[in-house]
């Protein structure tokens, strides 16, 4: 970034950060994982992305091989645009949670998310990086996620800032709630980021 001080608005939908969700396991408290499943390893194969760590390395090859596997046909449910694609990433791709602690998994498949507030779009469950600031949720599906909250919270200059009639895009960044956006409460939600980070 040339300008560290100026937050450049990469126009990332929730979407993208669909390749590893955190949340809180159902069954045992802890943090567990949704990632992307290969189609044809739903059957207790190892999901490919458990290797992978949080930042960008879940980028390339999961990614690229379900873009290979993604049905030829223009009328694929997964082009809804509400509901974005990226580089190959299906947000339609089944779906595992599995838990590092106490090995808990269930799967999902199916052709409709549900974009909630600090809950996964798949099984509606808590989000792992979620607390309270200012009266309000700060939330983030991960790290990446958070990181990127985070960048703009920070930034003193911001490249986009909404005007009268709201923002007009889908981009995380431009969904984020008001109160995220004022300077008064920029040193507790950076504290508070610090503080998910740690988790
Ligand atoms: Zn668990």
């Amino acid at each position: 970034m040339a300008d560290p001080s100026r937050f450049q608005d990469p126009h990332h939908t929730l979407a993208v950060f669909t390749d590893d969700i955190w949340v809180v396991c159902p069954a045992c408290g802890g943090c567990a994982h949704i990632l992307p499943q290969p189609v044809g390893q739903a059957d207790g194969g190892t999901p490919f992305a458990t290797q992978a760590s949080p930042q960008e390395s879940s980028q390339e090859s999961p990614q690229e091989s379900l873009k290979a596997l993604t049905p030829s046909q223009n009328h694929a449910p997964s082009l809804n645009p509400t509901t974005s694609t990226r580089r190959g990433l299906d947000v339609f791709a089944p779906r595992r949670l599995i838990c590092g602690r106490c090995a808990h998994h269930q799967d999902w498949q199916g052709d409709l998310v549900r974009w909630g507030d600090a809950q996964d779009c798949y099984f509606g469950l808590p989000l792992w990086l979620q607390t309270a600031v200012a009266g309000h949720t700060l939330w983030a599906y991960n790290l990446r996620h958070l990181s990127l909250i985070e960048a703009f919270v920070a930034a003193p200059l911001r490249s986009r800032r909404p005007d009268a009639a709201g923002w007009h895009n889908r981009s995380v960044i431009s969904r984020l709630p008001r109160w995220m956006q004022t300077a008064q409460h920029r040193p507790a939600i950076l504290r508070a980021i610090a503080r998910l980070q740690q988790r």
